[in-house]
């Protein structure tokens, strides 16, 4: 009889729209899937609700003024409370865990994705930032450590999947699909006065509010070019985004001989969350099922390079390495932070981008410090220019 070990699974970010996903996932995995940690920075509310269903062995409260709240909501004394930053790293070290899914929105996970990568675990990465800002360092760790990072992304869990279709030098390019956000279609001036309502409603997607912002900028495909340049060891020449506005095809390997190979599902986290927990297994789930008659049909285009700038510097970026990606990517949370804020305009975003990448002097040789340090430092310098414009 097969014997089946029992999945310990640490969540970073268990409040957000792919932490609730995943804790719907691994509910319906069965028994052999538990969660033995949880972690939010400010929604203790629900957090504490998680918490009393699933009944992990610790949580992470981030955000320090937030734990006595969530002690209040849930004074459950055989669950133990870790408070601040540092409560994130340990989590992602405990002993019992094997899986942590990183579902912390921006850098903040960095550090807590680093340590579970020295710690070997299982690393099903939800979040682009780690692999964007530290691809290298972080490839590293789970290479010496014996690590493994399996991609949540939907775009990059369709190419994982594809590429077991072929060897590593039989890949011609990887193409990542993206649905264009709201403003595909949007005219020069109509782009120049998006306001945020506008820009917070995606056509296909229901997501986070950052990554809203960042599909509509396109900034999330951008940071989708260097997370899969990383993740899949590929040159960043190899890698092309084509819009697909239905969502449906979630991205496409071509092999040497012409063959391309997608991967299709409806537009849901719950696929790519359960396939990064059950591989190299398939099993029966809860991701609603394609039907593809009823989808009419599916359409392609180029995407427009003039108007989503983000994606043209993602090549640069990638190209200069070094300390340009973390600013890329810091440029960009401070900046979407501004606009949700409502203190700079839609297009203001991505000038600022290219404003701290201008003056930023990049470091070819990083450490976690360093990279840090380069991501304060574009924060700043996009939250003292925002009260400029
Ligand atoms: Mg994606």
């Amino acid at each position: 009889m097969q014997k089946f070990v029992t999945k310990q699974i640490a969540i970073l970010g268990s409040t957000g729209s792919i932490g609730r996903n995943a804790l719907r996932v691994i509910e319906t995995l069965g028994p052999h899937y538990q969660v033995t940690a949880l972690s939010a920075h400010n929604n203790v509310r629900l957090l504490a609700r998680q918490a009393e269903r699933y009944k992990p062995e610790c949580v992470a409260v981030t955000n320090p003024d937030r734990v006595e709240s969530f002690r209040d909501l849930n004074p459950d004394p055989d669950i133990e409370i870790l408070a601040g930053p540092e409560g994130l790293i340990q989590i992602a070290e405990l002993e019992g865990v094997d899986t942590v899914i990183t579902a912390v929105v921006g850098a903040a996970g960095l550090p807590a994705v680093l340590a579970a990568a020295r710690k070997g675990k299982r690393l099903a990465i939800a979040n682009k930032e780690p692999l964007v800002i530290a691809g290298e360092l972080l490839k590293k760790e789970t290479q010496i450590n014996g690590a493994a990072i399996l991609p949540v992304d939907s775009e990059h869990s369709a190419v994982f999947q594809a590429l077991q279709s072929g060897r590593h030098e039989e890949v011609e390019r990887i193409i990542l699909t993206a649905s264009g956000g709201p403003f595909r279609q949007a005219s020069a001036e109509e782009f120049e006065n998006v306001t945020l309502e506008q820009a917070l409603a995606h056509p296909t997607w229901d997501m986070g509010p950052k990554i809203t912002i960042d599909s509509a900028t396109m900034m999330n495909k951008a940071l989708e070019i260097i997370e899969a340049h990383w993740l899949f060891d590929m040159p960043v020449e190899k890698i092309e985004v084509l819009i697909h506005p239905e969502s449906i095809v979630h991205s496409l390997v071509e092999f040497v001989d012409g063959s391309v190979i997608a991967q299709l599902g409806e537009p849901d986290m719950c696929l790519p969350i359960q396939y990064a927990l059950t591989y190299p297994a398939r099993v029966a789930g809860i991701a609603p099922r394609l039907r593809l008659e009823e989808m009419g049909k599916l359409t392609f285009e180029k995407p427009d390079l003039q108007m989503f700038r983000a994606l043209p510097l993602a090549y640069d970026v990638a190209r200069t390495g070094g300390t340009a990606a973390v600013v890329f990517n810091a440029a960009n949370e401070a900046a979407v932070e501004e606009f949700l804020a409502g203190r700079i305009k839609f297009v203001n975003i991505i000038e600022l981008i290219e404003h701290c990448l201008d003056k930023h002097d990049v470091k070819t040789t990083v450490s976690l410090e360093e990279l840090l340090e380069a991501d304060a430092w574009a924060r700043r310098e996009v939250t003292s220019l925002a009260c400029s414009v």
